[in-house]
């Protein structure tokens, strides 16, 4: 492992911390034009999509680029290189890899321009985990697909224009070779049959949806990849954001504004950040994010070796899972009852930050797979055990 920048990967960091200086101003001084013009100029460096091959719009920058974007980013709390998460994480991967010349045309340059959401359809009411069982079912009779079926906390699907989705379209019943059978389809959220029903999560947000499918009639052309090969299409689209430099990023984040609220607050009359126990938890949260970091560094390591990642990813997955919540309960153990106010309750603390954080692990922790499931692949793939 070499830990030393060569002298194009500086000259690089220079001038991403020469854009920032110049375009990234205070919060308090940002007006509404502000996110508007910071997308567009971020859009014109070619850094939305900055590791996307440059004939589809993107920047084709190589991996220690990208981690050195994503690091100056972060230190410098900038907002998102775009806003269509979905379509930036996977969807768009999944097209520049599977899709036609006439779907990319359609879809990436709206993508890059952030100009609406994407959602992403696997899970269905009795299918997560084992998502080859998925059961919504996709019938082709000449240029059309007919959809019925359901999906649901589908993130984002209240908000978004778009959905990317699994249909079973072949081995209908069969608990054999589930994998197959299996495709992929992009599909507008206003067809008609297609009815959104947001779901409210236990912080009182409403940010995933059940959708219900009844006869949606979807053109052909909107299939990805091959029919019956939606399993392949989902896998390498999916491991396309398998590295963890943006997860540790986020989790110093986190520990840094841990550390704000425990120079804030007092314990046993005095301030939390000199009590004994408050500065051993936050050295143990300390150490495991660095130790989420080096290991991050296998990953790149590999990437930049040109192997594919696999399995190893499992292991940063679970630690963030732990770490998440883990942070979570301690901050509001820290706040006593305040930390149990959300939102503008009397006497909500950071505008209720800590209890809407505390309720919000389910998106790290089971959101991309459940820690029993990273277990099971950690145990079987990587260390070998018998399969479960
Ligand atoms: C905040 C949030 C956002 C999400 N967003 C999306 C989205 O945008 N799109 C989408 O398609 N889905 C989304 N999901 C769904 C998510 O992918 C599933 O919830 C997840 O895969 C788990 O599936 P499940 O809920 O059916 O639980 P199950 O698979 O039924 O699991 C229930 C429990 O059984 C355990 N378990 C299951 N199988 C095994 C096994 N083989 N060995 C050991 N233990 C096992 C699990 O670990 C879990 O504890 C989201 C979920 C959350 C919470």
């Amino acid at each position: 492992m070499d830990f030393e920048y060569t002298t194009e990967e500086q000259t690089f960091r220079k001038e991403v911390q020469d854009f920032l200086a110049e375009n990234l101003a205070p919060k308090a001084k940002r007006d509404q034009n502000f996110m508007a013009d910071w997308l567009k100029k971020v859009r014109d460096k070619r850094w939305v999509g900055f590791s996307w091959p440059e004939d589809v719009g993107g920047g084709g920058g190589n991996i220690m680029q990208q981690v050195i974007l994503k690091e100056e980013m972060a230190k410098a709390k900038a907002p998102p290189l775009g806003t269509c998460m979905m379509g930036l994480a996977w969807v768009g991967p999944g097209i520049i890899q599977y899709g036609t010349e006439a779907q990319k045309q359609r879809f990436i340059p709206d993508i890059l321009d952030s100009k609406y959401h994407w959602c992403t359809g696997y899970s269905e009411p009795n299918v997560g985990s084992d998502l080859a069982s998925l059961q919504c079912k996709a019938v082709r009779d000449g240029d059309t697909y007919t959809i019925n079926g359901t999906k649901i906390w589908t993130s984002l699907a209240p908000f978004a224009d778009w959905i990317s989705m699994l249909v079973r379209t072949d081995n209908f019943g069969s608990s054999e070779a589930k994998h197959e059978g299996i495709t992929a389809l992009l599909v507008k959220l206003d067809t008609p049959g297609i009815e959104v029903k947001p779901i409210e999560n236990m912080a009182g947000g409403k940010v995933f949806a059940q959708i219900f499918f009844d006869d949606v009639k979807v053109p052909v052309e909107n299939r990805l990849g091959d029919e019956g090969k939606g399993w392949a299409v989902t896998i390498s689209s999916l491991a396309n954001e398998r590295s963890s430099i943006g997860e540790v990023t986020a989790m110093y984040e986190k520990l840094d504004t841990l550390r704000a609220l425990v120079s804030k607050v007092t314990r046993n009359g005095r301030p939390a950040n000199q009590d004994s126990k408050v500065r051993r938890t936050m050295g143990v949260f300390e150490a495991k994010i660095e130790s989420m970091r080096l290991n991050g560094l296998r990953y790149l390591t590999k990437q930049i070796k040109g192997e594919p990642l696999s399995s190893e990813t499992s292991v940063n997955k679970l630690h963030r899972a732990d770490l998440e919540v883990s942070m979570g309960d301690f901050a509001i153990e820290i706040l006593g009852a305040a930390g149990l106010q959300l939102h503008n309750q009397q006497d909500a603390v950071d505008r209720g930050k800590w209890a809407n954080d505390a309720l919000g692990w389910p998106n790290v922790v089971i959101g991309g797979g459940t820690p029993n499931i990273q277990k099971n692949i950690i145990g079987e793939r990587i260390l070998g055990l018998p399969k479960d």
